[in-house]
């Protein structure tokens, strides 16, 4: 759960903050006010995501090992972390 900008309490699941950076505005299960992750945030997530991902290309290439391709699974999940769910919530107007 994660601190809702209108009453400061923990009332915003994970999965809704995620959704709220490209298709419904969150909703605080306290207070029912709406917030939302800016859409650069998504935006820096995907950007770092495609990064790790081409290294990781590059590392099977180099090493002719296609296992190094599983890279790209914690990469997506250490972007959705550092870029997503780091940035705090922004109240809907
Ligand atoms: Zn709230």
């Amino acid at each position: 759960m994660h601190p809702c900008p209108h009453c400061q309490h923990t009332g915003v699941s994970t999965l809704a903050k995620l959704g709220s950076a490209y298709f419904a505005a969150a909703t605080c299960q306290h207070c029912g006010k709406h917030s939302l992750i800016p859409g650069r945030a998504g935006h820096k997530a995907l950007i770092l995501w495609i990064l790790l991902t081409w290294v990781f290309i590059g590392v099977a290439m180099f090493q002719q090992m296609s296992i190094y391709m599983l890279g790209t699974i914690p990469a997506f999940i250490l972007a959705i972390d550092k870029c997503m769910l780091s940035e705090p919530l922004q109240p809907c107007q």
